[in-house]
């Protein structure tokens, strides 16, 4: 059974010359299937056009990230609504709130998420969410619409247990990307792991960010890429004291469940 990528930011410019590469590298290593993230305008339009591409095999979300939150207009919210009409977009996101860096001021952020929460409750979809250094905030709004949403996933969870647990008992899901692999502030989430539950853990890259320390030989570009997924898999199902064909299938099956992928 082959893995799916539910986070890979294929439109970045870092994949503009290789993507088909990229590509097969990815099927060589048991990644079947991806989830394009749309963080913009444009590359939400972008993420489409990829996953049209790859009929099957790509799919994509449509979303402003809350880095972008200060370019977020009408006639983006009108692309994001347009983009979650079609059939290729299985997610509203990537949306949220980050305070890590705050290249957008936080209040136009927290309407910017909700602006994005409402379009999926409009569309009865999934939501793809990032919370970086912002889980009271982000937590309190999520709750508003969580009722309203059909599937809410957590992407690259890095927070504490307790904000884990927040997210579980708000039935969230949960995405782990290869930041469990960094010894020196992912170490957390080697024992948090076991707390999630098989239907609500998928599994992710984010790449072309966040390569795994543990890769042995790093590429010299420090590019992560889907094919990676594997390694990643690997060291999640050795966490939670499973073998590596007993995660693949509960996240695949979690996986689809979540974003309407048939099997
Ligand atoms: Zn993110």
């Amino acid at each position: 059974m082959d893995l799916i990528d539910i986070g890979a930011n294929l439109t970045h410019e870092s994949f503009h010359q290789d993507l088909d590469a990229v590509l097969a590298r990815a099927t060589t290593h048991g990644v079947g299937r991806m989830i394009v993230t749309g963080a913009s305008r444009e590359g939400s339009e972008h993420a489409l056009l990829l996953a049209r591409a790859s009929e099957g095999r790509l799919f994509a979300t449509a979303g402003v990230h809350p880095h972008h939150a200060i370019d977020y207009d009408e006639a983006t919210h009108d692309t994001l609504r347009r983009l979650a009409a079609e059939p290729e977009v299985r997610a509203v996101g990537e949306t949220g709130l980050d305070y890590n860096r705050n290249f957008s001021p936080r209040d136009i952020q927290r309407a910017v998420f909700e602006r994005q929460l409402g379009i999926a409750v409009e569309f009865g979809m999934p939501v793809f969410l990032h919370q970086r250094d912002a889980h009271e905030d982000f937590i309190a709004i999520l709750r508003q619409y969580r009722d309203r949403l059909p599937a809410a996933v957590v992407h690259c969870f890095t927070d504490t247990g307790e904000a884990l647990r927040d997210y579980l008992d708000l039935d969230c899901h949960i995405g782990i990307t290869g930041w469990i692999c960094d010894e020196r502030r992912g170490a957390h989430l080697r024992d948090l792991v076991r707390e999630i539950p098989a239907n609500r853990l998928m599994l992710e890259t984010d790449a072309p960010y966040l390569l795994p320390r543990t890769i042995r030989p790093a590429p010299k570009d420090r590019r992560n890429e889907p094919m990676y997924l594997a390694h990643i898999r690997d060291e999640i199902a050795r966490d939670r004291g499973e073998s590596p064909e007993t995660l693949t299938a509960s996240s695949v099956r979690t996986t689809e469940a979540f974003f309407n992928l048939g099997s």
